[in-house]
């Protein structure tokens, strides 16, 4: 069982949330201009490692709002939470963001990058 800690309800059980994918994929600004490899990257591709991901998180039985999570996917450790319009402030999380495939995929490389708080 995972229990999760929600920022503004506390800890509750997995059960009440929803999973809600990989954090940080920027949207293309006008998909247009990507071609269907490009488009299929951004649509289709998802990270899979083993150990630690963002990701992103909805009290869908709570407060029904939106965070992200930095967790190892082999313990289930969870060892950031932090909203969803900023970047991570850990070590960690900020080693993983900058260093995930996403920063160098075409889509990145077309879009104006999104300001984080
Ligand atoms: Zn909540």
């Amino acid at each position: 069982m995972l229990y999760i800690e929600c920022p503004w309800c506390g800890f509750r059980d997995d059960e009440e949330f929803h999973y809600g994918g990989e954090a940080h994929i920027q949207r293309p600004t006008d998909p247009n201009e990507l071609n269907d490899e490009e488009f299929s990257e951004y649509l289709y591709l998802k990270s899979n490692p083993k150990g630690v991901i963002l990701e992103r998180w909805l009290h869908s039985r709570g407060c029904r709002r939106w965070f992200n999570v930095l967790r190892n996917t082999v313990t289930n450790e969870i060892t950031e939470i932090y909203p969803i319009d900023t970047l991570p402030n850990s070590k960690e999380g900020t080693e993983y963001y900058g260093q995930n495939w996403r920063r160098k995929s075409s889509v990145e490389k077309t879009i104006k990058p999104r300001e984080y708080k």
